[in-house]
């Protein structure tokens, strides 16, 4: 898709896994047929930066000669699920993630008409379903797993079932949902649910994806099966700032991993990349993430994490402020609110490509000013207009006053900045 520093190629997995070849071959494609620097989404996925229309086609097949290619061409998602970076590892996991998600996948792509941004989040660990997938399959105990479907605020769970039989579950829930035309399952009209959920009591079988057993998986009521020395495993968790890097820093977590004796790199959903090397490597482990840490953020109190910011100018053209710039000058003055759980949100224009929704601070570029919204998303009207300067100096009475009394618009604003209305 265009953008303001050229066409940007996205990137999708299998699984969010990368192995060190694959990372090597991103970071080489990314310098070769973009400009170098890389996104890390939200959906755990890739997006190579500054690609022109000259470029796009080797890239394209220099992705495809290293396993990652697009997988279908019907404009449907090329990687449907969501799944933990620890899918596979986790001691906590009561079914085979990466076996059912891979099942997920394969019967996702039988699905014609699948909107491109579906998602199924697929979760090994009990707990609740993500109110933003459109389906969450979440364990439920050892073997067994509650599909939810996107309803408002909170999901509604369907069913609960054996794991092996949850893709084909899935499977007959996409099918209904392709064919309504909806873009998400949270669009669903009450009479479009009600044939969703008519799909699960019909009667049918639902389709097989193979049985546990073929696939290597677990059956419901036993133990999960985990690879051998999964609880000896520990994890290097480094995340993006802001969610960008540049391909040398992809190549070093690559060299890094290695070294450590990691044999590939995992996409978070934070990100950011997770490295799982044998616990016995535990100080080269230490040692690689302090190497790190200059170019990611590798501590979980890092008042970067609690902001959210996209590209912006010069980067992209619809924006008229340098955001990630202006993030991370945000981020030092931002950390004891990102400490109370605050979050941030700097857009480069109404359209709020990093966060949609809204924040505890929004600021939204206009005409080289931000509009601050206190609890507001980036299409609200701002109440004033300022100087990333002015932002960062009502910023510092905040922790005292509290955030809407630090941009409240009575607040004579400092001599750069305008106000557009009053309180
Ligand atoms: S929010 Fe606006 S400025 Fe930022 S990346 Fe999206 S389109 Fe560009």
């Amino acid at each position: 898709m265009p953008t303001g520093d050229g066409l940007l190629a996205r990137v999708h997995p299998p699984l969010g896994i990368l192995t060190l070849d694959q990372a090597r071959a991103v970071a080489e494609g990314a310098r070769r047929f973009g400009n170098g620097h890389l996104d890390l989404t939200a959906r755990a996925n890739l997006q190579i930066r500054g690609v022109t229309e000259a470029t796009r086609a080797p890239l394209a097949a220099w992705l495809a000669a290293q396993g990652l290619g697009d997988v279908r061409a019907d404009g449907g998602p090329q990687r449907l699920t969501l799944t933990s970076p620890l899918a596979g590892h986790d001691p906590d996991e009561t079914v085979d993630v990466p076996t059912l998600a891979a099942a997920i996948e394969t019967a996702g792509l039988a699905i014609p008409g699948l909107p491109a941004k579906t998602l199924v989040v697929v979760e090994g660990r009990p707990g609740r379903a993500v109110p933003e997938a459109d389906l969450s399959v979440v364990a439920e105990g050892p073997g067994r797993v509650a599909i939810a479907v996107a309803h408002g605020e909170t999901p509604r769970t369907l069913l609960t079932c054996a794991e092996d039989a949850a893709p084909g579950h899935v499977a007959a829930l996409l099918g209904v949902f392709a064919r309504t035309g909806r873009r998400r399952m949270r669009d669903l009209s009450d009479g479009e649910m009600a044939a969703l959920t008519g799909a699960l009591c019909s009667g049918r079988p639902a389709p097989s994806a193979g049985s546990a057993k073929a696939r290597g998986g677990f059956a419901p009521g036993r133990e999960p099966a985990r690879p051998a020395g999964a609880r000896d495993l520990r994890s290097v968790a480094i995340d993006a700032p802001f969610g960008r890097c540049t391909a040398d820093a992809l190549e070093r977590v690559a060299a890094r991993a290695t070294a450590i004796g990691a044999d590939e790199i995992r996409l978070s959903a934070t990100r950011g990349f997770v490295l799982l090397v044998p616990a016995t490597a535990s100080d080269a482990a230490a040692a690689a993430t302090a190497a790190l840490a200059a170019e990611f953020i590798v501590v979980p109190d890092d008042p970067r994490r609690a902001i959210a910011a996209c590209t912006g100018a010069p980067g992209c053209a619809s924006g008229s402020t340098p955001t990630l710039a202006d993030a991370a000058r945000l981020a030092a003055a931002f950390g004891p609110l990102a400490a109370s759980g605050r979050a941030a949100h700097v857009s480069g224009c109404a359209k709020g490509c990093a966060r949609p929704g809204p924040a505890d601070l929004t600021l939204v570029g206009r005409d080289g000013l931000y509009g601050v919204l206190v609890g507001g998303a980036p299409g609200d009207e701002p109440a004033m207009d300022l100087p990333i300067e002015a932002v960062l100096e009502r910023l510092g009475r905040a922790e005292i006053d509290g955030l809407s009394a630090a941009f409240a618009p009575e607040i004579t604003p400092s001599a750069c900045g305008r106000t557009r209305r009053p309180a």
